[in-house]
């Protein structure tokens, strides 16, 4: 069924203006992992309402209003309704002509698709918007610019088995699939995401595991793609008995943006079925506070209570995270979902991202602003990821503004100077 078609011969609607609710409703934690567990009390008879972000409720009514909300927890009905095509998103949203152009262009791209849940946090109105920007192709991604690449960081040329890449001694990524629920405009995968060419195939992966196992040094290995968490259960969890099977293998790790684009796919089955595999580690990829919604707050929390430890991978990106209100506002968003700030990437220069780039020295001003003036949990590290395949490189601000003598002159979080005698012989 499509959005579209169910929609059709519906009295005229009007278009609500999402922005009117609130950017994001971050419910108690508490309160949110509490309905996991205990159905929430009801009158007999009493109308249960099942519990959404405000602004997707409304995106909800008025577009998939026939949807029962088993369909819309569902994460398969989800799937089957991604927005994709141009008709479907020119009646949710007023395209610009930089929108339309790149949505008309079919082949050679990156596809579109964007989850129910996600669109409904995408403004209908605003071009401007965070989230419609990371989800809505443009014609700036069909121009490749100086110095962009396919493939900047040179993943095929270490890649000894297809998706399959090792360029750190003890620890390789591998490509569960290249499909994800909802292809965000940066991607840095953007060459293989969504093509239909890695394949979660038993040879394929077969071939993966057969390496790894013939590597004792690999103690570590990252489950990314794609993304791994749109694979059903019994596909994930095959993938990683495999990876268990091999005895020097210690951890593994998880990259997904499934709890931020399709929160229904983590279901209590699934926390059940990956903590079997400890010690399990998760990167979560958010990019603005705004996806720190309830039914993604709902999620990390199961992950969570899986025993999962949780860390954050951010991509700093112009005109949608690239202040330090909002990387302050979106760093304290996942910690209070129990999620560790880990990394904020330096955009790849990949070819036609030349609109999400900013400068190093932004990222820098960031940091800065971070550090000491919140949580040092809530500091994630800058790093670029080397053109070239040099691996992550950390980019910190400088607090050593000089050396005098045996002293260290040190500039503090606030710009007070401070000495420290640095006396000490090696
Ligand atoms: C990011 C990455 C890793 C993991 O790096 P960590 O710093 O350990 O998180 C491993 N391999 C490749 C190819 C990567 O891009």
């Amino acid at each position: 069924m499509n959005t579209v078609s169910q929609h059709e011969g519906a009295a005229p609607f009007v278009l609500i203006d999402q922005d009117d609710e609130p950017p994001s409703c971050i419910s108690s934690f508490f309160g949110a992992a509490n309905e996991l567990t205990s159905a929430p009390a009801t009158a007999p008879g009493a109308k249960r309402v099942m519990r959404m972000t405000p602004r997707i409720r409304a995106f909800r009514r008025v577009f998939f209003p026939e949807a029962t909300d088993a369909q819309w927890s569902d994460w398969h009905w989800q799937l089957r309704n991604r927005i994709h095509t141009l008709d479907q998103l020119r009646l949710m949203v007023n395209l610009t002509t930089e929108e339309l152009v790149a949505l008309q262009q079919t082949s050679g791209m990156l596809p579109a698709a964007i989850t129910p849940h996600y669109m409904g946090l995408v403004s209908a109105h605003d071009p401007d918007q965070a989230i419609r920007r990371m989800v809505i192709p443009t014609v700036y991604e069909l121009r490749r610019c100086p110095g962009e690449a396919d493939d900047p960081l040179g993943e095929e040329g270490q890649s000894p088995v297809h998706g399959l890449i090792h360029r750190y001694p003890d620890r390789v990524l591998l490509l569960a699939t290249d499909f994800c629920s909802t292809y965000c405009r940066y991607c840095t995968r953007s060459r293989v995401v969504g093509q239909g060419d890695l394949t979660p195939s038993r040879e394929r992966l077969g071939a993966a595991f057969a390496y790894i196992a013939s590597h004792p040094e690999i103690r570590d290995v990252l489950l990314s793609g794609g993304d791994p968490l749109t694979l059903p259960d019994e596909q994930l969890e095959w993938i990683l008995a495999s990876l268990r099977a091999i005895p020097h293998i210690e951890v593994i790790r998880i990259g997904t943006k499934v709890p931020a684009v399709l929160p229904q796919r983590v279901t209590p089955q699934l926390a059940r079925m990956l903590r079997k595999y400890h010690p399990l580690w998760m990167s979560l990829h958010f990019s603005h506070p705004d996806e720190c919604c309830y039914e993604t707050t709902r999620a990390a929390g199961m992950l969570a209570d899986a025993g999962i430890p949780l860390g954050s991978q951010t991509v700093l990106l112009k005109g949608v995270n690239d202040s330090v209100g909002t990387m302050k506002a979106l760093m304290h968003g996942v910690m209070k979902m129990r999620v560790k700030p880990y990394y904020l990437y330096q955009c790849d220069p990949i070819s036609g991202s030349q609109h999400f780039r900013t400068t190093v020295a932004k990222g820098v001003e960031i940091i800065r602003g971070l550090r000491g003036h919140t949580s040092g949990y809530a500091v994630p590290t800058y790093v670029i990821d080397a053109p070239g395949g040099g691996g992550k490189i950390p980019i910190a601000p400088d607090y050593v503004t000089a050396r005098d003598g045996t002293d260290l002159v040190l500039s503090n979080y606030a710009g007070g100077t401070f000495r420290y005698p640095d006396t000490a012989t090696s």
